[in-house]
């Protein structure tokens, strides 16, 4: 990892760590007044705890003209930022994807274009609706790999971090705990529940928190209702399409619309905040990546209102390609910060058990 940022983000903990003002804005600063020094592993733990929900820097005497010149969310937004490319397997995938929206763009083109050469190379082996187009074993040979592949990757990803922050065993009591946090997304409620100040340095809002379980409920409900039809087909011998008062349509269809809400939603907010508080260099990245996430639920809704006319073929190209960048790039793009937020919280979890 890059030693001047570790650098930096050691300096402005050891003045947080003498102040203790912000004690209990959010988890990074329980986990961070249990140290006296701090190695590069206590760093990159405490910078995947904080959310750059930035009420630290909003509240803090020391931020520039200061000389301290303190800019805690800043500093430890590219600490972590840094680590999942570092962690990142294979790493220059990451160095790719990470920062630039412009490869996030052209690596959705690539997988519109693989989509429509399918069509034509493998097309359909005459089944109804979406199979008319291309036959459900060619979607399993392109899905199943791009599925699997992410998911091998990530998993190496998270033994790098839990080696390099001295992770230990983990029990279910700690995974419990972690969920629970993350699925009440606690942290970016801003310590004393009113949110967080990063689209406003006077106001909390909770427009953040809210935006980020909107998109990560609907992922949850869109991944069911897909877990639902994959079940409907091989088990029950119920093929794709599916009418709308069936499972994989009453959970995909919220999913879908919840999806298309909080991207909208964190695209206006990451608009209006100030990028000097994150990691200005990765704001491409991460926007590329939310709009890619709003393509996904997009085009799924709309294949789900117009999969009866002409435009369906289109329309489903654009609905699979979109799915096949977001599958590929996940380990290398912002998703990958759902695992080591996850895998943060479980680390955090072990340091509370320890006391
Ligand atoms: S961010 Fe500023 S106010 Fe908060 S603990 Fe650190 S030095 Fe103190
Ligand atoms: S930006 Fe928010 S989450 Fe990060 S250290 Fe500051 S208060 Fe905590």
């Amino acid at each position: 990892m890059q030693t001047d940022l570790l650098q930096e983000a050691r300096r402005q903990a050891e003045i947080c760590n003498a102040c203790r003002y912000c004690e209990g804005y959010c988890s990074v600063f329980p986990a961070l007044h249990q140290e006296r020094f701090f190695s590069d592993a206590n760093l990159t733990q405490l910078a995947n705890l904080c959310h750059n929900c930035r009420g630290c820097y909003y509240a803090c005497q020391y931020t520039a003209p200061h000389e301290f010149d303190l800019n805690l969310p800043k500093a430890l937004a590219e600490v972590r930022q840094d680590s999942w490319e570092s962690f990142a397997w294979p790493a220059p995938l990451a160095r790719s994807f990470q920062k630039s929206g412009v490869m996030i763009a052209i690596a959705t083109i690539l997988g519109f274009a693989v989509l429509f050469l399918a069509f034509r190379a493998l097309g359909s082996a005459g089944g109804e609706g979406f199979y008319a187009v291309l036959s459900h074993s060619a979607m399993v040979a392109i899905f199943l790999p791009a599925f699997l592949f992410p998911l091998a990757s990530i998993a190496v990803s998270l033994r790098r971090y839990w080696k390099e922050t001295g992770g230990a065993s983990v029990t279910l009591e700690q995974i419990a705990g972690a969920f629970g946090s993350a699925a009440k997304m606690k942290n970016l409620a801003g310590g004393h529940g009113d949110g967080c100040n990063f689209e406003d340095e006077d106001r909390f809002s909770q427009s953040r928190r809210l935006a980020h379980q909107a998109v990560m409920y609907g992922f949850l409900l869109c991944f069911a209702s897909t877990s639902a039809g994959t079940i409907l087909h091989y088990v029950f011998d119920m093929p794709a399409p599916y009418p709308f008062w069936s499972l994989p349509k009453l959970l995909g269809v919220p999913g879908g619309i919840l999806m298309v809400l909080g991207t909208v939603e964190l695209a206006r907010l990451k608009l209006k905040a100030d990028r000097s508080l994150g990691a200005p260099s990765a704001w491409g990245g991460e926007m590329g990546f939310i709009l890619l996430l709003f393509l996904v639920a997009l085009s799924g809704l709309a294949l789900y209102a117009l999969g009866s006319t002409a435009a369906m073929p289109a329309l489903l190209a654009i609905h699979l390609g979109s799915v096949l960048s977001f599958f590929l790039l996940t380990p290398y793009t912002k998703m990958a910060h759902g695992f080591y937020r996850l895998a943060a919280l479980v680390r955090d979890e072990q340091r509370k058990a320890a006391g």
